[in-house]
């Protein structure tokens, strides 16, 4: 199977790695950024571009930051769908608007190309590892058909629907993170407010019904004043952005997502874009004065 992938960030160049170290070696790689591209060729793939993937590839990989970068790179002037075959197949793993995702898909089937958006969770580290979950929309012979090929960088693919399905799921995901973390923020503020330490509210509750995936990696960073990154405030404030999108073309009311979407913005004009997004706890200091566990 002739493979192209474009887009080798934070996540794509590992995924593709991934992809490599699993036996798909027929792989072809493009990026804007030519050391990341450089980086991919020397574990075994080679260089490529739009055209030429877009003309001989049968599966066509995009891991670019949001809709519009999709969106341009597939249906822009010279956009890889304007080579592709019928018959062909296009997965974008970025987390994007699900309206985009179907927009492209409608585009792609008048060409007789099929279409899987298949975002992830996980980050950098199990981007690495090869531990990311997918949630993946598209037709289910098509996604059975690709499965092995997202199974070589995840350790669990889920298909959730039809295609946008996955980058709905997606949304959901981050509308969870988002308001869990500004909970625990909260929370700890108040309690150190209220003269109890942090840490042992955090030792006391992690096992009860509070406790959270999100908890266990947060509340630490948060205690230790920790802001590198992991996943970025700006980040966190376009997936947030393409939920309250894809919420209001829905009517589908989502007051705490708001709430915290002007959180994060207030954050990202103070400075705080590129931190965690456990930084949160940054808006909290700024109105209480405290700093979490210090
Ligand atoms: P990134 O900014 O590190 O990588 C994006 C890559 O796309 C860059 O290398 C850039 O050069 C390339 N690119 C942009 N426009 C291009 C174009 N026109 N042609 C070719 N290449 C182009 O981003 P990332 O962290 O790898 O994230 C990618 C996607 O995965 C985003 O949608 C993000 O929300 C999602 N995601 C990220 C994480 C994370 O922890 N970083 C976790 C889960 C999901």
């Amino acid at each position: 199977m002739k493979i192209g992938m474009i887009g080798l960030g934070i996540m794509g160049k590992p995924m593709a790695k991934n992809i490599l170290k699993a036996g798909f070696t027929d792989l072809q790689v493009s990026d804007l950024n030519k050391d990341a591209v450089a980086e991919v060729v020397a574990a075994g793939a080679v260089a490529s571009d739009n055209k030429t993937i877009g003309e001989t590839c049968d599966v066509v990989m995009t891991m670019l930051p949001n809709s519009p970068h999709v969106k341009a790179v597939m249906l822009g002037e010279s956009g890889v769908v304007g080579y592709m075959k019928p018959g062909s197949c296009f997965i974008d793993m970025s987390s994007i608007n699900p309206v985009a995702s179907k927009e492209i898909a409608a585009a792609l089937a008048e060409k007789g190309i099929e279409m899987l958006d298949a975002p992830v969770s996980g980050g950098e580290p199990k981007a690495i590892d090869g531990t990311l979950s997918f949630m993946v929309g598209g037709k289910q012979e098509v996604f059975d058909k690709f499965k092995p090929l997202l199974d070589s960088m995840g350790a669990s693919v889920v298909r959730c629907g039809e295609v946008g399905a996955g980058n709905t799921t997606k949304l959901a995901n981050q509308i969870i993170v988002a308001c869990n973390i500004q909970a625990v923020a909260e929370a700890l503020t108040m309690a150190q407010k209220a003269g109890v330490e942090p840490q042992l509210v955090f030792e006391a509750i992690r096992g009860g019904l509070a406790g959270s995936t999100v908890m266990e990696a947060k509340a630490p960073m948060m205690m230790e004043g920790n802001d590198k990154p992991g996943f970025k405030i700006d980040l966190h404030i376009k997936d947030l952005n393409n939920a309250l999108d894809c919420a209001h073309s829905f009517g589908a009311p989502v007051p705490m997502t708001a709430a915290v979407q002007e959180i994060l913005q207030w954050l990202h004009n103070n400075g705080c874009g590129q931190n965690d997004h456990s930084a949160i706890a940054k808006y909290y200091q700024a109105l209480t004065g405290i700093e979490i566990g210090r």
